[in-house]
């Protein structure tokens, strides 16, 4: 029996959401139960870390609307978003809102949860492979290890000059025995990285950019510290995780034994 046939499953009511992480890129790495949703979805609602091959899951007449943030193009607001999501529930289809990675991992899904609460939505979350996650598993390494890393922080680098609440305050973060993994943080990994070297952190920190994870394109760069900035420059535009402690210096010790050599590794 192929694992994707669920005859016993009984299909979910009309004006039914479900929020499906899609994985990291490699349209294998999304879960069955995604699958499913997309199987029986009427309308998807997908961006662009979503893979598109994804949706050749769905039935011939599926609605499929783009709120990504293509260059150049008009991208959909949150609100606009969460407008689409409540009106095609309330007209009683079935939504897949298709997220990149996890949908609780920067991915928006508190506000859209909370648009569909209030709506009276009824609404399933599907988790997917989270960046961190696959990034990891490319470069041959654990996020925790016994006696190297005992946390692993999820931050974003995204907020560091912008944002007006509170900010992460990254000498804190990045301490001995954490791996810190940062979404969105090619552009300012330059800033973080003198910032944390001001503070103490040796400037031969070891870190990774991966850049996108479990894709055929994707490309792994070691360095540290020190190098951060050359190496984020030549990431920039790319879908990269950055992770940062003495976790990513095991990537070199496993590059002569990658099970994957056809993978690109540049080190700096
Ligand atoms: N919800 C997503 C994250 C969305 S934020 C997740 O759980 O993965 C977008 C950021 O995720 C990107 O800027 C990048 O930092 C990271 N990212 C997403 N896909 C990636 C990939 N295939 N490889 C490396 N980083 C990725």
């Amino acid at each position: 029996m192929s694992l994707l046939m669920f005859e016993n499953q009984s299909a979910p009511p009309p004006g039914f959401v479900w929020l499906v992480g899609a994985g990291p890129g490699a349209a294998d790495l999304i879960t069955v139960r995604g699958i499913r949703a997309l199987q029986q979805a009427e309308v998807v609602l997908h961006d662009d870390l979503a893979g598109r091959e994804l949706l050749n899951y769905c039935p011939p007449k599926t609605e499929f609307i783009y709120v990504g943030k293509r260059a150049g193009g008009h991208s959909a607001s949150q609100d606009e978003i969460n407008w689409l999501l409540v009106s095609h529930a309330q007209a009683g289809r079935r939504v897949v809102r298709l997220k990149g990675g996890d949908p609780s991992v920067f991915g928006r899904l508190g506000e859209e949860l909370q648009a569909l609460r209030v709506a009276q939505i009824s609404f399933e979350v599907v988790p997917g492979i989270t960046a961190a996650c696959a990034a990891a598993a490319a470069a041959g390494i654990s996020l925790t290890q016994r006696g190297i890393a005992s946390a692993a922080i999820l931050a974003t680098g995204h907020e560091c000059a912008e944002k007006t609440g509170p900010s992460l305050d990254w000498e804190k973060l990045a301490r001995p025995g954490t791996t810190l993994c940062v979404y969105m943080g090619t552009r300012r990994l330059g800033e973080l990285a003198g910032r944390l070297v001001a503070q103490g952190h040796s400037p031969h920190t070891p870190l990774l950019i991966i850049s996108n994870a479990s894709l055929p394109t994707q490309i792994i760069r070691t360095g540290t510290l020190e190098t951060a900035t050359e190496l984020a420059a030549d990431a920039e535009g790319t879908p990269s995780l950055i992770l940062v402690g003495e976790i990513a210096a095991q990537n070199r010790a496993l590059l002569a034994v990658h099970h994957r050599p056809e993978r690109t590794h540049v080190a700096v």
